[in-house]
């Protein structure tokens, strides 16, 4: 009976609406049309409201919106600095009046800081909004218009540092590859390289050559974007993996290494072939056999993994203010035995950014907690009065203090007497792992990395490397980390 009720009163005012006169008709037809209309009209308001206050910079940072253009015409472009007060770009004006974006040093951070003509790339996008905004008072405009100059834009204070983004610059040379340097407990980024390069100050000029020659890429950011098989640094992951499925025997585990595995006609050698011998789980990632972690792999659980792979940002976007690519793994159902091999040390199928690398290792060295990588700390007025203050935002607990712990302990057993025995020093402690990706029969035509942080038992600084074609990464990306670390602690 309850039920009947509704339809029989629709059918009720249906029927007074069809027995009514055409004017009381019309009436109606009028007052629906006005209540429809006000709600949309409403609707429409309260949408605006809210998208311009939440999204005004990326409103004005879109290419599309004309009025950049305006705004080109009364302020001059802000500088933007590094984090020693150095400029890292400025805008001139030559002496025909004509305003020229400067670069002091060139092509040194062309990636980190970008350009703004042709498009734009790094903080001069990020910061766009701010560098083409005035903090001038109103009688200071007015002053500036009868004098007939432009108001100056914000400037930006960048996390960056000069002298360790030079270290980084000179060793790599005419390598190909990229350097992170990020703070390890507010994921401030000191280095941001990326090579091969190009100077952003004749960008224009160079544009049709830098767009044209093929293979060559310069303008992607490799440190942020570039996509590359991890090697044995994934061999955290793996052990992080292994220690969650067996938090109570994880030290009993041994495994006799004799230079090679085989399972379902599928052969996993170790570098260079070297036989291991004897190992437990820490002696098998400082020495990084590859034949123990594909034991170890094979023996894990694919679910779990892959729930391990998606809490530390595999296959989904990782989070950043920063263009970065996504890291992905394959290990969940549907994978093969020959996939899980592959995935265990970091072949095969799974690509990693460094960015999302030297998150990790900065996860591990502050406690489990990742921090969200940035590289822009202040806006200020050309008076020095701070407009916006940047501070660390944290991700969240991507591992237990427990779990960091026991990843911290294998990665200094990796220094003390594995693979990255190149950092001992009195002069600080350091924790790492190190990495040869193998994309080629030739091993000296393999990527080699490194990723590490130091001191060890109160981590300041996390570091992270990769050399594309140089080898091992014992050889070849332990020695920059240390150039690295050594300049840090002014050694
Ligand atoms: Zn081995």
């Amino acid at each position: 009976m309850k039920r009947e009720k509704q339809p029989k009163r629709l059918r009720q005012m249906i029927q007074r609406y069809i027995n009514s006169s055409p004017r009381a008709k019309s009436m109606v037809l009028i007052n629906m049309t006005m209540i429809i209309f006000c709600t949309l009209f409403l609707a429409m308001i309260i949408y605006l409201m809210v998208f311009v206050s939440t999204s005004g910079v990326t409103l004005y940072n879109n290419s599309y919106n004309n009025r950049q253009e305006l705004q080109y015409r009364y302020v001059i472009r802000g500088n933007i600095y590094s984090s020693d007060g150095e400029v890292l770009a400025e805008t001139r004006i030559d002496e025909n009046g004509n305003e020229i974006r400067y670069y002091p040093y060139g092509s040194m951070f062309a990636h980190a800081v970008g350009y703004a003509v042709n498009g734009r790339m790094g903080i001069e996008d990020y910061a766009n909004y701010y560098l083409m905004h005035t903090g001038a008072s109103l009688s200071e405009r007015v002053s500036n218009d009868l004098e007939n100059v432009k108001d100056p834009g914000y400037n930006v204070g960048s996390t960056l540092s000069v002298e360790l983004q030079k270290v980084a610059d000179d060793y790599l040379g005419m390598y190909n590859g990229a350097v992170i340097v990020s703070e390890a407990k507010t994921g401030r980024i000191l280095v941001l390289l990326s090579h091969p390069d190009f100077n952003p100050g004749t960008i224009k000029e160079d544009w049709e050559s830098i767009t044209t020659v093929p293979g060559n890429s310069q303008l992607l950011n490799r440190a942020t974007q570039g996509l590359y098989p991890p090697g044995s640094t994934f061999k955290i992951i793996t052990a992080l993996e292994y220690y969650r499925e067996n938090p109570d025997s994880w030290q009993d585990y041994s495994y006799t290494c004799n230079g090679s595995i085989t399972h379902d006609d599928y052969r996993v050698s170790c570098i260079y072939g070297t036989v291991h011998g004897e190992l437990d789980l820490e002696s098998s990632f400082a020495r990084s056999c590859n034949s123990s972690f594909v034991n170890i792999g094979l023996s894990l659980n694919r679910n779990s993994w892959e729930n391990t792979m998606n809490s530390l940002y595999f296959n989904r976007p990782i989070p950043t203010d920063m263009v970065a690519g996504s890291s992905s793994v394959y290990v969940g159902a549907g994978s093969t035995d020959y996939d899980i091999m592959q995935t265990s040390i970091g072949q095969g199928r799974t690509v990693m950014t460094p960015l999302h690398l030297n998150m990790i290792t900065q996860a591990i060295a502050n406690n489990g907690v990742m921090m969200k990588p940035y590289i822009i700390d202040e806006i200020v007025d050309e008076h020095g009065n701070i407009i916006r203050d940047f501070q660390p935002q944290s991700i969240g607990r991507v591992m237990t203090e427990d779990e960091a712990d026991y990843l911290k302990n294998m990665m200094m057993a990796v220094v003390e007497y594995g693979t990255g025995r190149a950092l001992i020093t009195d002069a600080y402690t350091c924790a790492g792992k190190t990495g040869t990706a193998e994309f080629a029969e030739d091993i000296n035509e393999s990527h080699a990395w490194f990723t590490a942080f130091a001191p060890a038992d109160d981590p300041e600084i996390c570091v992270t490397i990769i050399i594309e074609k140089a080898g091992t990464g014992m050889e070849y990306a332990v020695p920059l980390a240390k150039r690295i670390f050594d300049a840090y602690f002014g050694v």
